[in-house]
């Protein structure tokens, strides 16, 4: 029996893979720099446990250099770079990760700030370029390699002369084809744009040559002259210190983020170090978005795996009710590589996703509690939210939001939450009544009230078509439940029983006929002070409601 190997096309295989896990072109920069991060890592590891190497921090940097002329992009590092052993075992082949092995075996120390373990990111590079040159110098040696390969067709190796340890890689651009521009990929100003949203936070610096103008001594006159510059801030502000960072450095960083045009109404700096490590700012913004309400609109969070932005809405970290929050969760325990699909399956971002939502929770609650002014504008924005959040979910977080909910109290002539209803509620109160309508004005008129009123008890004002559909969903509240002032039975023991004369049941029967159809059945009510009639309703579903429900398209 012989045993065959499959056959695939390996080009085609590569393409699949690399458009399969990355949905940007622009990626296989932070890729890249990923690496080269990764490799200076490894020194500084080695310098924990060997006396006789020494990590000076300022030998250790990437250097982006592009030639549109040459349509070269360069990548250097001063990183532990690759003997050709590893050259062959790394590059050659797809799915090897010369970091994982080397985090396996320094399981000891804590190398877990080392981004790689797929062994795939290198070849990202050939998403942009047709042409990969990799010239190498490892680590305690003196002899340097030429890798390049054109593609997955192979590669060549062979020695050449390298002064410095470390890795030069150097892209040769695709030229453009009929719908893709790879241009772009080779203009400084873009570049930087790239390093800045996906590696901003890599703990060396990323320099690249900027042109200045600088005043010639003694005279009036300026030069032009070129100058590295690092183009990453490297130390992210969720990294630092809660008590080191103002409130300004917080609102600066919202704006960085373009996270919102307004100012926002509090931040929540968030280093958990428990069952699950992470990082986190969010933020509640003051004002909504303008396509906040709209089908347009993604919630979501940037989501990065140790300082490396691996997606810019999260969905999954946000649950609806919250989806105003904006900001970033940053954790050491994600892996780069990771897609869309394995997220959703991902037990630490479920883990930190439900850590997330009971710290903005907590933080709602202490602004209800200690600056009720700031919440009620919070509330003008986002409470229309909270409350889609209770029906959408049928219920079933009304924990998290039921005491975040504020309704116009009749009463009180003011916002009230639901504790501060049933807390002022007389004994004698059984429910919570509420009362549906356009507006506070017209609520006040409303001839079905009048009974409830007249006993003393308050009265919540739902001006907002999703107000009695969320109050639907929370069935109670502190055990009360909720009843319109509409429905026919109030609950309120009625005193003056109406005695219904033979003349008066003749009229009622003559209307019900007229009326036939449209109403139930007509009979004396004992709520009614200052006006002739009104209508009650049965069952759950409010006149209002009812109105809403009609409407909806079906
Ligand atoms: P990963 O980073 O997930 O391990 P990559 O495909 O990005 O996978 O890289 C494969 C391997 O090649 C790395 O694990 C590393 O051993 C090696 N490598 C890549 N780039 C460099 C570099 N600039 N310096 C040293 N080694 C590198
Ligand atoms: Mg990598």
């Amino acid at each position: 029996m012989e045993t065959k190997q499959f056959k695939a096309e390996s080009k085609r295989l590569l393409e699949m893979m690399i458009h399969s896990i990355y949905t940007h072109k622009e990626i296989f920069l932070r890729e890249l720099i990923s690496n080269a991060s990764d490799a200076m890592d490894k020194i500084y590891y080695k310098a924990l446990t060997d006396e006789t190497i020494t990590f000076d921090k300022d030998a250790y940097k990437i250097t982006i250099q592009p030639n549109p002329k040459t349509r070269q992009l360069i990548l250097r590092d001063t990183g532990i770079g690759m003997t050709k052993e590893e050259l062959e075992e790394n590059l050659g082949t797809i799915a090897k990760s010369g970091s994982l092995a080397f985090k396996a075996e320094n399981e000891s120390q804590d190398g877990h700030d080392i981004i790689g373990q797929f062994g795939v990111g290198f070849y990202s590079a050939f998403m942009v370029a047709d042409t990969v040159t990799v010239v190498t110098k490892p680590f305690g040696s003196d002899v340097a390699y030429k890798w390049e390969s054109h593609g997955v067709d192979g590669h060549t190796i062979e020695e050449v002369e390298k002064e410095t340890v470390g890795t030069d890689i150097t892209l040769h651009i695709k030229a453009n084809e009929d719908e893709e521009n790879y241009d772009e990929y080779l203009e400084p100003h873009r570049l930087r744009s790239i390093v800045k949203k996906y590696s901003d936070f890599i703990r060396y610096p990323i320099e690249m040559e900027e042109t200045e103008q600088r005043p010639v001594d003694g005279s009036d006159e300026t030069e032009t002259v070129t100058v590295m510059k690092t183009v990453n801030s490297m130390v992210p502000i969720w990294r630092k210190n809660k008590r080191e960072l103002t409130d300004e450095d917080y609102r600066n960083f919202y704006q960085e983020k373009r996270y919102g045009f307004d100012a926002p109404i509090k931040h929540i700096h968030i280093s958990a170090d428990g069952a699950v490590r992470y990082q986190s700012i969010l933020f509640i913004p003051e004002q909504p978005s303008f396509d906040y309400y709209s089908k347009e609109f993604e919630k979501g969070l940037e989501l990065y795996a140790n300082g490396v932005l691996i997606m810019e809405k999260c969905s999954d970290l946000l649950p609806d009710h919250f989806s105003f929050v904006k900001g970033m969760v940053d954790s050491e325990d994600l892996s780069l590589n990771i897609s869309r699909e394995m997220l959703q399956h991902d037990r630490q971002l479920k883990l930190i996703a439900k850590n997330i939502q009971s710290k903005i929770k907590t933080q709602l609650e202490a602004l209800l509690r200690d600056d009720r002014e700031k919440y009620e504008t919070f509330y003008q924005a986002f409470g229309r939210q909270l409350k889609f959040g209770i029906y959408n979910d049928y219920g079933m977080q009304k924990d998290t939001v039921k005491d975040l909910v504020l309704f116009h109290s009749a009463k009180e002539k003011k916002l009230v939450t639901l504790a501060e209803y049933v807390a002022a509620m007389p004994e004698d109160q059984k429910y919570i009544y509420y009362a549906s309508g356009e507006s506070t004005d017209r609520l006040d008129k409303l001839p079905q009230s009048e009974l409830v009123k007249d006993k003393g008890f308050d009265i919540l004002y739902f001006t907002e078509e999703i107000d009695e559909f969320a109050i639907q969903m929370l069935l109670n509240y502190d055990g009360k439940e909720f009843k319109s002032v509409t429905s026919s039975d109030l609950g309120i023991e009625q005193t003056d029983q109406a005695e219904t004369t033979e003349t008066q049941v003749e009229m009622f029967n003559a209307m019900q006929d007229v009326l036939a159809g449209q109403v139930k059945e007509v009979k004396a009510s004992t709520r009614l002070k200052s006006h002739p009639v009104c209508f009650a309703t049965d069952g759950a579903v409010s006149i209002e409601m009812e109105k809403i429900l009609k409407s909806m398209p079906n």
